[in-house]
């Protein structure tokens, strides 16, 4: 059965890093077609938008995107284009998997979780909903809801038990944040309940920051509210060696959005130098969400031989002498003879 996938090649070593995860994929034989879709810079040009209208019905008609870093003009009055689409498409969770690979500089080996963040409400609202804010006083307010809640943490539990993961950790902080966090916490207990088969464990934020930091490998899925996502999931990627190997995922009910982490890297924009693994990580991230787990992990323990093994083939940032080309050439070679 073929699958239609919208790809947006990005601005910067998009294009660079989007070809090597293409060929991949190809190479994996996974069924898609690709629906090429403008974004960013190039769109801006042709389009006098970042993000067209076409772009929007592609990816609402195919419902999965792959997207490479978008280059969001500075000063110019425009508005991320991530921060857009996660508007336009509800995209309520972010999910962002830390796997330790080898050849990376980190504190730990062997860590496997993944942060599952609300990313619609809690204290990153839309503009205007703020409370105060006259020079002298700042009051933002925090908004958590039931419906919210429910989504977020049922999501959670859904890709803990898809994946064969064992236990869910809702982070919090009702203890003091009563209200909102009290309200997420209470939700997260009762969902729970409904999956007796997967471990539940709450722990409040700052804990989970010491315990991450000092034995991370108790972890396996974490969900939380906005702000506190937002920076565990980064605390996280610091675990397993910073932003090179992180991929992530925006996921709506009308559309998933599958993305590196890191930004279009104009400074090394057409040198074939550019690290293609986060975009091949969140690529495998999609596969696993189109029930492909089996060619998801393929791409992961690819990635982990060729770091492990090739270095001649894998980019300088990696400690490699190869470039991208080669990086992607090994994993072509290495899907091919497993
Ligand atoms: P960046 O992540 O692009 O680059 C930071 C540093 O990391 C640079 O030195 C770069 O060369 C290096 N780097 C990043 N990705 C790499 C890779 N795959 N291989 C090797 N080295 C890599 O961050 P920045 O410079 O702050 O941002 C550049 C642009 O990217 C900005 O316009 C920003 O708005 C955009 N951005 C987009 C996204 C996205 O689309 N998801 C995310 C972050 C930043």
């Amino acid at each position: 059965m073929s699958q239609s996938i919208a790809v947006i090649k990005g601005d910067g070593i998009g294009p660079e890093i989007m070809e090597a995860t293409l060929r991949v994929l190809d190479a994996l034989d996974c069924g898609l077609t690709y629906q090429h879709i403008d974004a960013g810079l190039g769109a801006l040009e042709k389009h006098g938008t970042l993000i067209p209208q076409e772009s929007l019905d592609a990816i609402e008609k195919y419902g999965i995107a792959l997207k490479g870093p978008l280059t969001t003009p500075i000063g110019k009055g425009f508005s991320s284009i991530n921060v857009q689409l996660r508007r336009h498409f509800d995209l309520y969770a972010n999910v962002r998997p830390a796997i330790s690979f080898p050849g990376t500089r980190s504190r730990y080996d062997g860590i496997d979780m993944i942060t599952v963040r609300e990313n619609t409400e809690g204290a990153y609202l839309s503009d205007g909903q703020e409370m105060i804010d006259d020079g002298e006083t700042g009051i933002s307010v925090i908004k958590v809801t039931r419906k919210g809640s429910e989504r977020i943490v049922r999501y959670a539990f859904e890709l803990a038990k898809n994946n064969g993961r064992k236990k869910v950790t809702a982070v919090h902080k009702a203890n003091i944040i009563k209200t909102s966090s009290g309200l997420f916490l209470d939700v997260a207990r009762e969902i729970a309940k409904e999956y007796p088969e997967i471990e539940f464990q709450e722990m409040i934020v700052d804990n989970a920051c010491m315990q991450l930091v000092m034995n991370p490998h108790q972890f396996d899925v974490m969900v939380t509210t906005n702000l506190f996502g937002d920076i565990l999931s980064d605390l996280c990627a610091g675990l397993v060696g910073g932003l090179g190997l992180a991929p992530g995922a925006n996921i709506g009910e009308k559309a998933a959005i599958f993305e590196a982490v890191h930004g279009s890297a104009p400074d090394i924009e057409g040198k074939n130098i550019a690290n293609p693994c986060a975009l091949l990580l969140a690529a495998a991230q999609m596969l696993d969400h189109l029930g492909m787990n089996e060619k998801g992990d393929a791409i992961r323990q690819g990635i982990r031989t060729v770091l492990e093994t090739r270095r001649d083939m894998v980019t300088p940032d990696m400690g490699g002498t190869g470039s991208t080309d080669s990086f992607a050439q090994a994993l072509v070679e290495y899907v091919q003879s497993h």
